[in-house]
């Protein structure tokens, strides 16, 4: 283990992994951040609509040799965010995960899909960030959050026009909580992932294979660990002169 983020609590909104048929499915991005996380010695709150899921994300935390604790919570919901933040005191290191995709093109896009996900891909992570950023300032404590944002917030990406608006609109509200934080030594950054081999992103390959077959400039699609090691960087002090950036994990697939 090493010790980045030694001493540090870390709180992990969409921890878990949606569940998948395969016996030997990838990690999800919010379990291998996790999973990062306690390998640097972080206590890690594993938060998660599916509890089952962020028991799973436990397990593995402890087998890494972490502390973790489990929160069932909704991020659309305010009471649930409290909890999260109360269940993780001395937080000093938040990350938002969780996300979904609904609707299709503009015509297959309900109104229904479009609340759903801006619900959960921007209300929540402006709940979690409005309550970490209280609790991080009365306990005086330094923080860093990292929002997972996506590539198709920077440029077209996933056909679904609701997922690549929330998506953009979290760097709109990145950059503002990275000021306001400033000045409290609280940081904040997005990581875009782009095309990465997790359970979502199989299911999202088999509704349009064409996504499969995108020319990545490195030549492959990534791996969570390696969305993961974005982060863990961008929580620990390595960081510490780096906020309101977007930081691109996407084996060069901006460069097309
Ligand atoms: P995933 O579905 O496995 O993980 C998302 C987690 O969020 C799940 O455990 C889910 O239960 C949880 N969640 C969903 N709604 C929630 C809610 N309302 N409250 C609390 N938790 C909730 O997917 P993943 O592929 O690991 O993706 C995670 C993040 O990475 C998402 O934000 C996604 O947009 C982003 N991302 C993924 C890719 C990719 O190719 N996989 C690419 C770009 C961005």
């Amino acid at each position: 283990m090493a010790d980045r983020l030694a001493g540090r609590t870390v709180l992990v909104v969409g921890a878990g992994t949606r569940p998948s048929p395969e016996p030997d499915a990838p990690l999800g991005n919010g379990r291998a951040i996790s999973v990062a996380c306690a390998r640097e010695g972080a206590t890690v709150v594993c938060a998660d609509l599916d509890g089952e899921a962020a028991e799973a994300t436990a397990a593995l935390v402890r087998e890494a040799g972490g502390e973790a604790v489990v929160v069932e919570a909704d991020v659309t919901d305010e009471d649930d965010v409290a909890r999260m933040v109360a269940a993780a005191p001395g937080l000093t290191g938040v990350v938002v995960n969780a996300g979904i995709g609904r609707g299709g093109g503009l015509r297959r896009t309900s109104a229904d899909d479009w609340d759903a996900t801006l619900a959960v891909n921007l209300r929540g992570p402006f709940l979690v960030a409005r309550a970490a950023v209280a609790a991080m300032v009365e306990a005086e404590q330094p923080g860093s959050l990292v929002l997972i944002g996506s590539l198709a917030g920077l440029q077209p990406g996933s056909r679904l026009p609701a997922y690549d608006a929330s998506k953009a609109g979290l760097i709109g509200l990145c950059r503002h909580v990275a000021l306001e934080g400033a000045r409290r030594g609280i940081r904040a950054n997005v990581v875009a992932p782009g095309l990465i081999d997790t359970p979502l992103g199989r299911a999202a390959t088999a509704g349009r294979p064409s996504r499969g077959e995108t020319p990545v400039p490195l030549g492959r699609q990534g791996d969570a660990t390696e969305v993961a090691a974005a982060v863990v960087f961008l929580l620990s002090d390595e960081a510490s002169y780096i906020t309101g950036t977007t930081l691109p994990v996407d084996g060069g697939l901006a460069l097309i």
